[in-house]
C-alpha cells in the first residue's frame, strides 16, 4: 500500500505516523499554481476553495505513486463531509485510481474508526502502534512549541527570511526522528538554530500582535493563505494563528468528555457559543471565539481568512463588525481563492498594518 494524504501544515508529522506503522508513504508536493489548476479544473466550480486544492493535491499523489489517500471526515451542516465523496467520483470519473480510508470521529462510529485503524496498521503491533502514537504525539507538541517561537522571531530578524528558512530546516530535522529520544534531540538542536537567529529589539509597547482565524486549512496552509504569516513577519508583526495540530488533537480526542475536557479550545468555543449559539459546522465557533480571546489577551488585530465558497466563514464574516465593534479590535477579512493576487493582498494587509499601528501610537500617547 502506497498511501498519501492531503497536504496541510507541517506534513512531516502525518508522514511519520503512517511510516511509524509500516506504510510505503507517498508525500504530495507542495501544493503550486500547478497543483490549484488541477484542482479548479476538475473540481465542480461552485466548491469550496480547500476542496479544490486538495483535489490537485490527490492527482499530483497519484501521479507520484500513491493508491491509497488517507484522510478525516467530517460532520455537521458544512461539506467537509462530503469531500471524500465528491473526490472520490472526480478521481474515478477522471480515470485516477486509488483507494480511501477516511478518519470520522470515533465517537460517530468506533467500529469504522477501528476497521480503517487495523488496514493502516496492517502487520504492526499493537505495542509498537501505541509506541508509534506517542512518539507522534509528542513530536506534534514540540513542533507546534517551535512553530510558536518562529512567528515570533521572524518579525523582528535581521536577515529578511532567516526564520522561515530556518523553520524548513527544522521540519528536516524532526523528518529523520524516529524515536522519542530522536525527537528530544531535534528539539534541541531546533532550539540551538532558533537563538542564532539575529533579532532587533524592540520595545514591549512597540512590538505589534495579530493573530489569524478562519477556517482550518487555509488558516494552517500558507501556500494557499499566500504566506500570510510570514507576510506579517516581514512587515514586523508577531502572528498566532487560531489553529495548531496539537489544540486540535487534544479538543477533538476530549470533545465528548466535558468533565476531563480542559482544553484552551473548549473555552474558545464557549466564547464563540456567545454569538453563534448552534453548531454550523466548519471552525466558525473557534473563529469568533478566538477572535474574542485575542482582545482579551491583548493582540492589535485579527485577519480573518475565508476559503471562497465557504458558508460557515461567511456567517463569521457577517458576524464580525458586530464583534469588532463592541470589543474595538480591528479585523480584517480576507477571502482567498485561485484568483487571489499577492500584490492585492499584501496592499490590504500593509494597509491594515499601518491602522493598528496608529492606533497603539494613539493609546500610548
Ligand atoms: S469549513 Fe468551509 S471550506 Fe471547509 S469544508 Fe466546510 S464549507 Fe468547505
Amino acid at each position: 500500500m502506497k498511501v498519501a494524504f492531503p497536504y496541510m501544515g507541517t506534513t512531516v508529522i502525518y508522514k511519520k505516523l503512517l511510516e511509524l506503522l509500516g506504510n510505503q508513504v507517498v508525500t504530495p508536493p507542495k501544493p503550486s499554481q500547478r497543483t490549484i489548476d488541477l484542482g479548479v479544473k476538475y473540481s465542480p466550480e461552485f466548491a469550496c476553495f480547500p476542496l479544490k486544492v486538495i483535489t490537485g493535491s490527490y492527482i499530483e499523489a497519484i501521479e507520484k505513486g500513491a493508491d491509497t489517500l488517507v484522510t478525516s471526515g467530517g460532520n455537521g451542516p458544512c461539506r467537509a463531509g462530503f469531500y471524500e465523496k465528491v473526490h472520490r467520483r472526480i478521481l474515478e470519473e477522471e480515470g485516477f485510481d486509488a483507494d480511501f480510508i477516511v478518519f470520522n470521529s470515533p465517537y460517530l462510529d468506533w467500529n469504522n474508526f477501528i476497521k480503517n485503524a487495523k488496514k493502516i496498521k496492517g502487520d504492526t503491533s499493537v505495542f509498537k502502534v501505541v509506541s508509534s502514537l506517542k512518539t507522534v504525539f509528542y513530536m506534534i507538541k514540540k513542533l507546534d512549541d517551535l512553530e510558536k517561537r518562529v512567528q515570533k522571531i521572524r518579525a523582528y530578524e535581521v536577515t529578511k527570511g532567516q526564520t522561515t528558512k530556518v523553520w524548513e530546516d527544522i521540519q528536516s530535522i524532526f523528518d529523520k526522528a524516529y524515536t522519542k529520544k530522536e525527537v528530544q534531540r531535534a528539539y534541541i538542536e531546533s532550539m540551538v538554530l532558533l537563538d542564532k537567529i539575529k533579532t532587533k529589539e524592540v520595545k514591549e509597547d512597540k512590538r505589534l500582535r495579530i493573530g489569524i482565524v478562519g477556517e482550518i486549512y487555509v488558516v494552517m496552509e500558507p501556500t494557499i493563505n499566500i504566506k500570510m504569516e510570514e507576510m506579517l513577519g516581514n512587515l514586523g508583526v508577531e502572528v498566532e494563528r487560531s489553529q495548531y495540530l496539537y489544540d486540535w488533537v487534544c479538543y477533538s480526542t476530549l470533545s465528548k468528555m466535558p468533565l476531563i475536557n480542559k482544553t484552551h479550545e473548549k473555552k474558545i468555543v464557549e466564547l464563540g457559543e456567545e454569538y453563534i449559539p448552534i453548531n454550523i459546522g466548519g471552525h466558525a465557533r473557534q473563529s469568533v471565539g478566538h477572535i474574542v480571546d485575542y482582545h482579551n489577551r491583548g493582540f492589535d488585530g485579527v485577519i480573518h481568512l475565508m476559503p471562497f465558497g465557504c458558508l460557515p466563514e461567511l456567517v463569521t464574516q457577517s458576524i464580525i463588525p458586530k464583534i469588532s465593534n463592541e470589543l474595538d479590535i480591528p479585523v480584517l477579512s480576507l477571502s482567498l481563492d485561485e484568483q487571489t493576487g499577492v500584490a492585492n493582498t499584501l496592499t490590504r494587509v500593509e494597509a491594515f498594518v499601518d491602522l493598528i499601528k496608529g492606533k497603539k501610537r494613539k493609546k500610548i500617547s
